[in-house]
């Protein structure tokens, strides 16, 4: 994308023109170029790459990675589904979470998924019950919890003590003898996820270290594991962050898993999608307060919830070729909250009827989408080279009140 004004050989104005505004840009060309880099920096380790679904669902995205090799990571039935429904591979599927229902556990075990990522002993014991029940093997991984500080936003933080992930660093031997007795078991792996947005590499190396010592206790008690899987969370550049080098990343992970018979697995989201998106806005008003200015857009926090969730930082490009003067103004939606808002004390030149495009917004803008305030969903578009595709349509008010005007109908 060298021309800021077009998403890879589509100018940002032709496809607001064409498909409306709010909309989610994607460039399938930057979604190939962040799996290569991954495929590259790893090529010696032949990892099995988990596109993290979570980070952004939609099925024609799924489709394109799973058409790259990738395999999937879950953490719910319904990701299951869209992995199922793109073509995806289930048997490189992984299904991780706290919180898996029976239904969904029978349901990843109907379509044979490579793993389930155990999160604790409760649910250990559930999917054996199951998949006796199924008359099923459940390959399983216990998700260790390693007590290591991610240094990232509290809210994407997951390897903590403190947090409600995976299963304590300390009881991990037992957890493991334990799994062993359930016949319904397999025991395949171990994994790890410590936050999102990771900017240093030393949390995840350290978080490495200590599974291969739990790997190794394993193995003088003659549990022998075939897979590691280091999860995911390599930050992007939102704004100007330092972030991991997947080089540096690789060969300090091919140093700690050399003359090891582990297959490596990575469950990377963000850092796949993140970059190759971006969210275009409509100026609606510019609007002068009484110690602030305002940017009022079209798109707000249902359609883009970080800024708010986690004060997170996107930078905003204004694309249409009048621009006026910069000035310093609060970019904000229309939803009724004072914590709408995609940018504070922004500098930014706009003016009414102009093209904003947030950048950045390929990973957990469109999946974290809401309806609050009866705000219709984005549309979305991906953009390869001079063509474009609708990958979702624009949510109609209809389609937003269908489940309840059928409940209104039937009192
Ligand atoms: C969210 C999540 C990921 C993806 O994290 P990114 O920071 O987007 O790479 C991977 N694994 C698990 C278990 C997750 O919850």
């Amino acid at each position: 994308m060298t021309d800021s004004l077009k998403c890879e050989q589509i100018p940002y104005c032709a496809l607001a023109a064409e498909y409306g505004t709010p909309l989610y840009i994607y460039s399938q060309q930057a979604m190939t170029a962040a799996l290569n880099q991954y495929q590259q920096a790893f090529a010696s380790l032949h990892p099995l790459i988990c596109y993290a679904v979570k980070a952004n669902g939609n099925l024609s995205i799924l489709r394109h990675f799973a058409r790259l090799g990738c395999g999937f990571d879950i953490v719910s039935g319904g990701e299951l589904e869209r992995v199922i429904l793109a073509g995806g591979d289930t048997s490189k599927t992984i299904f991780s979470g706290v919180g898996k229902s029976s239904t969904e556990i029978e349901f990843a075990l109907h379509n044979n998924i490579r793993c389930f990522n155990v999160e604790s002993l409760a649910e250990l014991a559930r999917i054996n019950t199951i998949a006796a029940r199924l008359g099923k093997i459940a390959p399983i991984s216990l998700r260790i919890n390693p007590d290591v500080n991610a240094h990232t936003h509290p809210y994407i933080s997951t390897g903590l003590k403190a947090n409600k992930f995976g299963i304590a660093y300390q009881d991990a031997i037992a957890a493991y003898q334990l799994a062993t007795t359930l016949p319904h078991l397999k025991v395949t792996g171990i994994d790890c996820h410590i936050g999102s947005q990771l900017t240093d590499l030393s949390p995840l190396i350290e978080a490495l270290e200590r599974m291969l010592l739990l790997v190794d206790k394993l193995a003088e008690l003659n549990i022998e594991l075939e897979h590691i899987d280091l999860g995911g969370g390599v930050g992007i550049v939102y704004q100007n962050e330092d972030v991991p080098d997947l080089a540096a990343y690789a060969a300090a992970v091919a140093r700690l898993l050399s003359g090891r018979n582990l297959q490596l697995m990575l469950e990377p989201g963000r850092s796949l999608i993140g970059n190759a998106g971006g969210l275009l806005t409509t100026v609606e008003y510019i609007k002068q307060g009484e110690e602030k200015n305002f940017v009022i857009v079209d798109t707000a926090m249902n359609d883009l919830m970080r800024p708010s969730l986690y004060q997170a930082y996107h930078n905003i490009l204004n694309v249409s070729t009048a621009t006026t003067d910069e000035f310093v103004a609060d970019v904000v939606g229309p939803i009724c909250e004072t914590g709408d808002f995609l940018a504070k004390d922004r500098t930014i030149a706009a003016k009414e009827g102009d093209l904003l495009l947030i950048q950045s917004a390929g990973a957990y803008a469109s999946s974290m989408a809401s309806n609050y305030n009866t705000r219709c969903r984005a549309a979305e578009v991906l953009v390869n080279g001079t063509d474009h595709y609708l990958i979702r349509r624009r949510e109609t008010l209809s389609e937003l009140l269908a489940n309840e005007q059928s409940c209104l109908k039937s009192v």
